[in-house]
């Protein structure tokens, strides 16, 4: 059960898996972090592994696990992960006993994801899993905020807008799409979502019950 603002969760549904994507800069793990910190979302953030070197800003453990090559390879062939990817020449995964335990709760989880990993979830959880996309405002504004950020050196940042176009082009296998222009009315646009998702009706497995009951309780039936 989920206790998000507008979530009637004592009807009990399946849990959601939330995944966002974004070329690098874009703001998709601002948005991850801000609505997986913001009370009251019930969404448990996937801490994934990765093989990059840390960032002077970031902590391990709580940004990422950050592992050796020899240990996320070991952990790939015994299948300790959902997903995994290369991204911008490191090796990036999720790891699957934390998902699995978040799902039996029936809780949800969000994911920041490249587009490799995202098939590879989809294609092993599919109805459970909701993607979306951030795109920037422009491709200026974009290298504006890798260099703004400043915690990557000149040669990683080109690396990353070499790519940002091959990333942008997966834009259409995603179910929504956020232009993050103004950062509050993105967070508002992924709460919507969010909401929207958990509404849903097929996603709500106490509703039959839930209904039967008002029915009975109606005493025209
Ligand atoms: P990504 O995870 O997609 O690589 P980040 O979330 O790290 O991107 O954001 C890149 C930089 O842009 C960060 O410094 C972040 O604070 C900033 N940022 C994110 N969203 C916005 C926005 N809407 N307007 C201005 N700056 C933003
Ligand atoms: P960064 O180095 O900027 O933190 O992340 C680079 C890219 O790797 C981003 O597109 C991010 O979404 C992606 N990424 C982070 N963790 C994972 C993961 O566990 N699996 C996959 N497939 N991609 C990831």
């Amino acid at each position: 059960m989920n206790d998000g603002p507008i979530d009637a969760g004592f009807i009990g549904r399946r849990g959601l898996i939330l995944i966002l994507s974004s070329p690098s800069g874009a703001g998709k793990t601002t948005l991850t972090r801000n609505i997986a910190q913001a009370g009251g979302w019930g969404l448990e953030l996937s801490i994934s592994v990765t093989t990059r070197t840390k960032r002077p800003s970031e902590i391990d453990g709580r940004h990422y696990h950050f592992i050796d090559r020899e240990t996320f390879i070991a952990m790939r062939d015994r299948d300790e992960l959902l997903e995994w990817a290369e991204v911008h020449g490191n090796f990036y995964g999720t790891p699957r006993k934390p998902v699995e335990k978040v799902l039996m709760d029936g809780r949800d989880m969000i994911f920041d994801i490249d587009y490799q990993g995202t098939r590879q979830v989809r294609s092993k959880l599919a109805d459970d899993v909701v993607t979306v996309f951030i795109l920037p405002p422009s491709m200026p504004e974009l290298r504006h905020r890798l260099e703004r950020r400043a915690e990557d050196t000149p040669a990683v940042i080109e690396r990353r807008l070499k790519n940002a176009s091959v990333e942008i082009e997966r834009w259409t296998e995603y179910d929504y799409v956020i232009v993050n222009d103004d950062l509050e009315r993105s967070f508002n646009t992924l709460a919507g979502i969010v909401t929207a998702e958990r509404t849903k009706r097929t996603r709500n497995t106490g509703l039959e019950a839930f209904v039967e009951g008002l029915l009975a309780e109606s005493g025209f039936v």
